[in-house]
């Protein structure tokens, strides 16, 4: 009887030391930090570097933003900042060591090659899951005139009320055996994963065996479990760390309760034979399909009429994106604008009249690329920057995702926090620019819940658009967004 309580003497002594030491180390962290920021408000130096803090979307995250125009080498670096000084540290620190990894690199250079360059960039994206819980996902990445570049992605982690920094093994109960079912579920995601077919290395498995520490790149959000992985798993050097996502509904009884899916197990209801609209954004999806089974169950309203989502691509354009709106206004159409960042940035007031317009606001990547042959870190930066862009263009947060040529994959999905939308109509309008042609493969493919794609970019398109309106309202549908639909 004596043993426990003199354990727990033992522990309460130790949780003290602990508390202290761990103060101390604040401090001693903390100081050379400030002293550095305060060098460079007041700088006189001849390369200038700038410290800037502002508010993010997220409540309680502010993003720094450090930038040196060295011309030799200079570096644009982003990261979070919150209230809680432990999380603030680690963060600070991770940054600190990249920046310094790559002077350093810069010295080596010098020594061997006369006048070197090289750039550096961090920047992160934030994921949130409901519990509160933070992702943040910081991708470092710096080239060098050498033709040498180094990419790494690292995740933190916080809970913004508690200060709580799960691990992974904190978001798997602490257990062991969920780690292995873990580590076989990511296996075979990678395994199935056709962007990397034939691209995996001899000995990937060894970066898969059940070590928390080959799994502690993690991002959480509503959906998905996003898994960072050792970049040796490839043999494309192109890929960096190979991303791997899982629903957190496939993985429910492994997961602490607090991250759990209430998607996991669906209700089973009276039979109802009502037709359900068929979700075309995942038509591609050929695996997980016990869990659209709730999509039978759900108990929506009986619609008044049939439904339609209208899409438009590849805008704004300034000539023919207004006259897309008049026309949408004169039928009182609500319709969604998969807009590329690019653009937006070009045309900010067109992007803003759409939202003023009471339209949904989607993201169409920033400049159009084929995400399925890029690596990551880039994929990240495509989506990343196009919804900040919207955002900062029309107040209103893009809402839904379409990749471009409607190529995605489970790495893609796992990549983007906004759900992703294809479409199953297609008016082939960039291609043929016929007016009439629009109407005819309307006529053809809609039904009810049909997503139909166009682009408004095309004159052809406006012009067609008038009697596509028309003859759906005469067929009895009513204009929705896509997120709409999905409801
Ligand atoms: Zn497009």
């Amino acid at each position: 009887m004596r043993k426990p309580r003199r354990k727990i003497w033992i522990d309460f002594a130790f949780s003290i030391a602990i508390i202290t030491l761990t103060i101390t180390a604040i401090f001693i962290i903390s100081s050379p930090g400030l002293k550095k920021e305060q060098k460079n408000n007041s700088t006189n130096a001849t390369a200038s570097v700038s410290i800037e803090s502002i508010e993010s979307t997220y409540p309680g995250i502010k993003i720094v933003t450090e930038m040196s125009n060295d011309k030799k080498a200079p570096y644009a670096i982003q990261y979070p900042q919150s209230t809680h000084n432990l999380f603030n540290e680690k963060v600070l620190s991770y940054i600190n060591d990249e920046r310094s990894n790559f002077l350093k690199r810069m010295d080596q250079l010098k020594k061997i090659k006369k006048d070197p360059t090289g750039e550096l960039n961090i920047s992160f994206e934030t994921m949130q899951h409901k519990s509160g819980h933070y992702s943040f996902v910081v991708v470092s990445g710096s080239n060098f005139s050498d033709g040498k570049t180094h990419m790494t992605i690292h995740s933190f982690h916080l809970h913004p009320s508690t200060g709580a920094m799960h691990t992974i093994a904190d978001v798997l109960n602490r257990d062991p055996e969920n780690l292995t079912i873990l580590s076989s579920r990511v296996k075979e995601a990678l395994i199935e994963d056709p962007s990397l077919q034939n691209k995996l290395t001899d000995d990937y498995e060894k970066w898969l065996e059940p070590l928390w520490s080959n799994f502690s790149e993690y991002a959480l959000t509503d959906e998905a479990i996003i898994f960072y992985l050792n970049p040796q798993i490839v043999t494309d050097r192109t890929i960096g760390q190979p991303i791997v996502s899982l629903s957190l509904s496939s993985i429910n009884s492994l997961l602490l309760k607090t991250y759990q899916s209430e998607e996991a197990a669906p209700v089973k209801t009276d039979e109802h034979t009502e037709k359900k609209p068929e979700k075309p954004s995942q038509n591609d999806n050929t695996k997980d399909d016990q869990t659209s089974e709730d999509n039978m169950n759900s108990h929506a309203e009986k619609p008044v009429s049939k439904r339609v989502a209208l899409t438009f691509d590849d805008g704004p354009e300034p000539k023919v994106t207004p006259q897309i709106l008049d026309i949408l206004k004169r039928h009182d159409a609500k319709a969604t604008f998969f807009m590329l960042g690019s653009r937006v940035e070009y045309y900010p007031d067109v992007a803003a009249s759409v939202q003023q317009a009471g339209h949904e606001l989607g993201n169409h990547t920033w400049n159009h690329p084929n995400l399925v042959k890029l690596p990551s870190a880039r994929v990240i930066d495509e989506i990343q920057k196009t919804s900040r862009m919207i955002e900062e263009v029309t107040g209103q947060k893009a809402t839904a995702f379409r990749p471009p040529y409607g190529a995605v994959n489970q790495r893609i999905r796992g990549i983007s926090d906004m759900p992703i939308v294809l479409w199953d109509v297609d008016t082939l309008d960039w291609q043929h620019h016929d007016p009439k042609k629009i109407l005819e493969k309307v006529k053809q493919q809609t039904k009810d819940g049909s997503i139909i794609l166009m682009h408004d970019i095309h004159q052809t398109t406006a012009d067609g658009l008038e009697a596509v309106l028309t003859y759906l309202e005469n067929e009895g549908y009513s204009f929705v967004t896509v997120s709409e639909l999905h409801e």
